[in-house]
């Protein structure tokens, strides 16, 4: 299977079985911006609960916070955004597509005689880079003038970084703690795409861990080390995880490490997380354009100081992207093509599918009491129409790990047919059994 067409293959099954669609279709799409299905929501859902359970409830040093998407304009003064968060921008005079000077597909140096439009294959047509900014402005109030201008927030971060204190005295956590929020944030991307790889509107899982300035190293290879375990707990494929380490110039202003999580994706090895050690860049940055102090006095040692932070930000929308592209898989079976979707049965949207064999002899009334006695536990998907080896293709296809079936035999005996999405095997068990095994399996799997 070419790689590219993995890509096509998803976005096509995703549009299909209702994982992801392309927003405002009807009206021609809005580029880059996607909406979730029933089974993407449920999905990307999993995904949340997961990071939220690992970062808040597992530990009892994160607080969970939700920050406004709106924030005072000096916040991004501060923070840098207003001023560095920039991509260069080339325009090209002949076919008017936009290109991020870096695009590796453009030839020559923008600017000259020589460069080369990767879209149009003009030469000498593409602009000087010119700087251009990321973030969505608007204006607050009936009035839009450059005195009402606000942005949507290009990270969740700076949500976290402003309300330290507030968290740290109503949680009366001491240091080393950390603050972890999921929410929207917005970049106006000038070459977005890859499906919900790069989007202009996405999901972020940041946390930022406040600890003591000498302490920082330390602190940063221990949630290096966690973070990679949880992204193996999703069940994604050890060999298609590296680490990136950011060297030189790569290393942004505010940080003194970095290594970005990668995956292999069909179109190269690309980040999902970053983990950064971003010293006291972002408090005494605050603490000077706010003029509020931001030092945390430390009892034990009697000592005030500005606390380092290590973040780690993962973003919803790619760690969903990334379980979807290592899941997908495609076999013959019986000289029939199988599409699997091979998630993880703890991040699977559907947990188990009930099926009657047939529509007659009482199977139905016992499959759909099933059912909903099922559904009190786990989402589950009821199906009574096709032949039963096309309802199970159907659940392949939506990465449902187990299928009970309610054959001529349930009547009689009281059991039932479990069908394994993976192997394809089939074993019986009792009907009064079938809660308490699902729950069982989906415990070891959780
Ligand atoms: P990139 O180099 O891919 O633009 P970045 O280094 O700017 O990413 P960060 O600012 O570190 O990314 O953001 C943290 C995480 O947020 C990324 O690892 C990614 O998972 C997610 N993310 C960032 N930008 C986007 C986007 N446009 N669409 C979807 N997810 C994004």
């Amino acid at each position: 299977m070419a790689d590219t067409s993995l890509m096509d293959k998803l976005v096509s099954l995703c549009k299909r079985r209702g994982f992801v669609f392309q927003s405002s279709e009807i009206y021609g799409g809005l580029g880059s911006v996607w909406d979730y299905g029933p089974l993407g929501v449920e999905l990307k859902k999993n995904v949340k609960d997961r990071w939220w359970n690992a970062m808040v409830h597992a530990r009892e040093d994160i607080e969970g916070l939700d920050a406004a998407i709106l924030m005072h304009p000096k916040v991004w003064e501060a923070s840098g955004h207003v001023a560095g968060f920039t991509d260069p921008l080339v325009d090209c005079r002949h076919c008017k597509n936009r290109f991020r000077a870096d695009d590796p597909r453009i030839k020559g140096t923008p600017g000259q005689p020589d460069a080369q439009c990767p879209a149009c294959g003009t030469r000498g047509s593409l602009t000087e880079p010119r700087m251009f900014n990321l973030m969505f402005k608007t204006f607050m109030g009936p009035v839009e003038d450059s005195a009402a201008v606000v942005y949507l927030r290009p990270e969740t971060a700076q949500g976290i970084y402003v309300n330290y204190l507030n968290v740290l005295q109503s949680s009366r956590q001491r240091i080393p703690f950390g603050i972890a929020q999921i929410g929207k944030a917005f970049r106006n991307e000038i070459t977005p795409g890859n499906f919900i790889f790069r989007t202009r509107e996405f999901e972020q899982m940041e946390m930022q861990f406040f600890v003591q300035p000498g302490t920082d190293s330390e602190w940063f290879e221990k949630w290096r080390e966690w973070r990679m375990d949880w992204h193996c707990s999703l069940g994604l494929t050890p060999a298609k995880l590296q680490w990136h380490q950011h060297a030189g110039s790569e290393l942004a202003h505010y940080a003194r490490a970095a290594f970005d999580v990668q995956y292999q994706f069909p179109f190269g090895w690309q980040e999902i997380e970053g983990i950064h050690n971003r010293g006291d860049f972002d408090l005494s940055r605050h603490q000077e354009y706010s003029g509020k102090k931001l030092e945390y006095f430390d009892q034990a040692r009697n000592q005030r100081y500005l606390p380092y932070i290590v973040e780690t930000s993962a973003g919803a929308d790619r760690v969903t992207l990334t379980l979807l592209v290592d899941a997908y898989r495609e076999e013959e079976v019986e000289g029939e093509l199988r599409v699997v979707l091979g998630l993880h049965p703890g991040v699977a949207p559907i947990k188990a599918g009930v099926f009657p064999l047939v529509k007659k002899d009482g199977m139905p009334e016992l499959a759909t009491t099933l059912y909903h006695d099922l559904r009190k536990h786990f989402s589950c998907f009821y199906d009574d129409s096709g032949a039963i080896g096309r309802r199970y293709r159907r659940m392949d296809e939506a990465g449902t790990p187990y299928g009970v079936t309610i054959d001529g035999e349930t009547q009689a005996n009281q059991s039932v047919t479990i069908r394994h999405r993976d192997t394809m095997l089939q074993e019986r068990i009792g009907l009064s059994q079938v809660a308490l095994y699902l729950r069982d399996k989906l415990k070891v799997a959780a």
